[in-house]
């Protein structure tokens, strides 16, 4: 791998050394890295990223290079991740569901995360209304710093395709998201990754390989509980990968970071929002003690990769392989309730995200329409931020498409909308970033309760590493 050069070897006795000093050094980096935790390795990986994407805003040409040579390993990385996606979620299900030999306990399992997912997320809700009425971050902005975001953002490709977005979503028909879960096509289900409708596929397929003779259902079960282990490989794989990956994806954020200034006018509101993340986050490690005994820090520690990745890809769709790998196999959780809980979880909960909704609605109002802040209206946008938030696709910046759809329930002018989202358009994605995390670490949070709650979390996990039969394989 490190080829030296034999002219140089032969005729610059200096650069040998020069060489042999990089060889040396690369092969004590590699056997320091060999010891490192996984996240410590994600984190150096993003903080390199970080400092690199700056450097390069400085350079010359240096967002063209980050774009064209180091964004692709990022996009690759998400690509994987995605690929395993829909075989994970089919495999662990249906063979947890077959495990399970006892269909009252699923409906047990459904009633309780349902109802847990609504329960954290309109917790997550009320928390940002108390801030964003308490601190008020959009009382004090003056005319000249909205008039500069205005001319800014207003006409901003993102904005528009946001509004538009929001168009499509909110010509559907009531039923229309129940009548989404059902499927006429699987395999266009998997075409589209359409996680309900994948959810729902797998739990029909395994109640019904309950219903059928055990000899007979064998052979199934034993393909999907085959299918699973190889995927949960897979994510071991793909993991070696990360700590390169975020640094590729970091860079690619902070060269796209271009007006400090306007960044530095929102601080309040990101504050707030940041503030009620946090609030979250320490609300589920009180969740965690308190349902499952367990150490809140062992709990960080075990799902922290995930977290991490969360943070780096702003998608929660993109992380659900790994926060299954380490909800099963890190915390304990039986794959009958990881495969159900995190993939719904993925979908309808996103308590990061209605937090969000609700100080973003809230601010904005604060700012260009202040006449619409009343008590009943803000009762409007806990239910609608409910809502939007179980409508947002786990995908970068479905937040803030759903958003629309908050405000426009509020009866806010429409006319107003492209100038709402162009305020808090420039902090979205550090926001994105981070309601990702908690929204990742709510689903989580919620199956390891309702695993505690039906006797189905692990005391002592079993940890596979992506080399444990390596050897006997060579
Ligand atoms: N990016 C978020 C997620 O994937 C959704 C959002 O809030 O925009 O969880």
């Amino acid at each position: 791998m490190f080829l030296v050069n034999t002219a140089d070897y032969t005729s610059k006795g200096r650069s040998v050394f020069n060489y042999l000093y990089i060889f040396q050094f690369l092969n004590i980096l590699n056997s320091f890295m060999k010891k490192v935790a996984l996240h410590w390795k994600i984190l150096i990986g993003m903080v390199l990223g970080i400092a690199f994407g700056f450097v390069m805003n400085s350079v010359a040409g240096g967002k063209g290079f980050v774009t064209d040579w180091i964004k692709p390993f990022g996009t690759i990385f998400i690509n994987l991740l995605k690929l395993i996606a829909v075989p994970l979620i089919l495999a662990s299900l249906i063979k947890g569901i077959s495990d399970l030999k006892d269909i009252s306990k699923i409906k047990k399992m459904g009633f309780r995360t349902i109802s847990i997912y609504v329960g954290t997320t309109l917790i997550a809700i009320i928390i940002g209304l108390l801030i964003v009425n308490t601190v008020k971050p959009g009382a004090g902005m003056s005319a000249d710093t909205i008039e500069k975001i205005k001319a800014k953002y207003e006409t901003d490709l993102g904005v528009t395709d946001k509004l538009v977005k929001a168009s499509v979503q909110k010509d559907a028909g009531p039923l229309q998201a129940l009548i989404d879960i059902f499927p006429s096509n699987i395999f266009q289900s998997f075409v589209d990754a359409s996680m309900l409708q994948i959810i729902f596929f797998a739990l029909f397929v395994g109640i019904s390989l309950l219903l059928i003779p055990e000899k007979k259902a064998k052979p199934l079960v034993d393909f999907f509980d085959s299918l699973n282990e190889m995927v949960m490989k897979m994510v071991d794989l793909i993991m070696l990968f990360a700590p390169y990956a975020v640094f590729a994806l970091l860079a690619n954020v902070i060269i796209a970071f271009d007006d400090i200034e306007i960044l530095l006018k929102l601080l309040v509101y990101a504050s707030c929002v940041v503030g009620g993340l946090l609030l979250m986050i320490a609300f589920y490690l009180v969740l965690v003690k308190v349902y499952t005994k367990k150490s809140p820090l062992w709990f960080l520690k075990q799902i922290s990769p995930a977290q991490l990745l969360a943070f780096s890809t702003s998608s929660s769709a993109a992380t659900l392989p790994v926060t299954m790998e380490r909800v099963e196999e890190h915390l304990g959780v039986d794959k009958e309730v990881s495969g159900f809980v995190l993939p719904v979880g993925a979908t309808i909960n996103m308590d990061g995200t209605s937090l969000y909704q609700a100080i973003a609605a809230v601010f904005i109002m604060q700012v260009i329409w202040p006449e619409g802040l009343t008590f009943s209206n803000q009762l409007v946008i806990v239910l609608t931020a409910l809502l939007a938030s179980i409508g947002s696709a786990a995908v970068p910046s479905a937040g803030m498409v759903m958003l629309v759809i908050v405000l426009e329930s509020v009866g806010f002018p429409e006319e107003l909308l492209p100038i709402g989202l162009a305020l808090i358009f420039a902090v979205d994605r550090p926001l994105d970033m981070m309601r990702t995390t908690v929204n990742v670490t709510g689903d989580a949070t919620v199956s390891m309760i309702v695993a505690k709650s039906l006797g189905k979390l692990k005391d002592k996990p079993v940890e596979k590493k992506w080399d444990d039969t390596y050897k006997t394989v060579k």
